[in-house]
């Protein structure tokens, strides 16, 4: 695996892979990597990929300057995990290369309703610095494919957008690839490493909602379940911030099941200074 931190040296690289017929896969991360990342870094490598995976905390999509400081950083792991998952390159650029004239001269994009509502709601600003950061990448990499996590399910909504706005959808495929879980349930994320071991324990609860809000389909409305997993996240110490139910295509958020509508559930919540998300799109 080659490592680059200068955009040019990347560039360089690319463009002779490009050349030789290689197609780009891209995975954008932010580093401290688990199972998660790697299984769409394996994705890309399994579809025939020369495959790129970025490592870049990116600050403009912080809105809690103490998640940005206490976002952990592991980079000596992360190159032997990428190496042993077949990554072709790592990119490790500085803040610097990727703002170079600032975080403000760097182009934005708006996604209206996308990022009115779930984490944009209680992240402000959040999608923004997601959609500066992944639009920047993918105009250096201009990836045949970019892969991404169901985790991260309005992420994924928005960055499709992106791609729309971008009017690169001819050149860059979205591909989703399903969350990776704990045997617990629990989805794997970066944030999982700053959970005690007493909280970690009881972390399961989250994707047991998931689960009890699918089960409950045609049983209960959905204001009941809504409160029953309410409830019984904070009866076990945990804070939640919101258990919704979308449409699972335009996140069109819904009071109650529909049937023969495909939907998602989204769960948001603090556990200790922690904050975990993770969905279920509904069988
Ligand atoms: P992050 O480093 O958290 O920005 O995540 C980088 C990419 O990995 C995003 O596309 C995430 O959705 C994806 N990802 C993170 N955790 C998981 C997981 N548990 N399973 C699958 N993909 C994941």
């Amino acid at each position: 695996m080659v490592i680059f931190k200068k955009i040019n040296d990347l560039k360089e690289w690319l463009s002779i892979q490009k050349k030789d017929g290689k197609t780009i896969g891209f995975v954008p991360t932010m580093g401290a990597l688990h199972r998660g990342h790697t299984s769409l870094v394996g994705l890309s490598v399994a579809q025939g990929n020369h495959t790129v995976c970025s490592v870049f905390v990116n600050p403009t999509q912080f809105n809690d300057k103490e998640d940005f400081n206490k976002y952990p950083l592991t980079p000596e792991a992360d190159i032997a995990l990428l190496a042993a998952a077949g990554c072709h390159v790592l990119f490790l650029p500085a803040v610097e290369e990727m703002y170079p004239a600032g975080f403000e001269a760097q182009k934005a994009y708006s996604f209206g309703y996308l990022e009115s509502i779930l984490e944009g709601a209680k992240r402000p600003g959040h999608f923004k610095g997601v959609g500066q950061i992944v639009g920047r990448l993918l105009e250096i990499v201009e990836p045949n494919k970019l892969y991404m996590g169901q985790k991260d399910y309005q992420q994924c909504q928005v960055v499709k957008d992106l791609i729309r706005q971008m009017s690169i959808g001819d050149k860059t495929e979205l591909m989703v690839s399903p969350t990776v879980r704990e045997a617990d349930g629990l989805a794997m994320s970066s944030r999982n490493t700053r959970l005690t071991e007493s909280q970690r324990a009881i972390a399961g609860i989250i994707y047991q909602c998931l689960v009890s809000i699918q089960s409950k389909q045609g049983i209960s409305p959905f204001s009941v379940v809504e409160k029953e997993c309410k409830d019984l996240m904070e009866a076990k110490g945990l804070a939640p911030e919101y258990v919704a139910l979308a449409d699972a295509g335009d996140l069109t958020l819904l009071d109650d099941y529909e049937s023969g509508r495909k939907m998602v559930a989204l769960i948001a919540t603090k556990l200790g200074s922690v904050r975990l998300i993770d969905n279920l799109v509904l069988e």
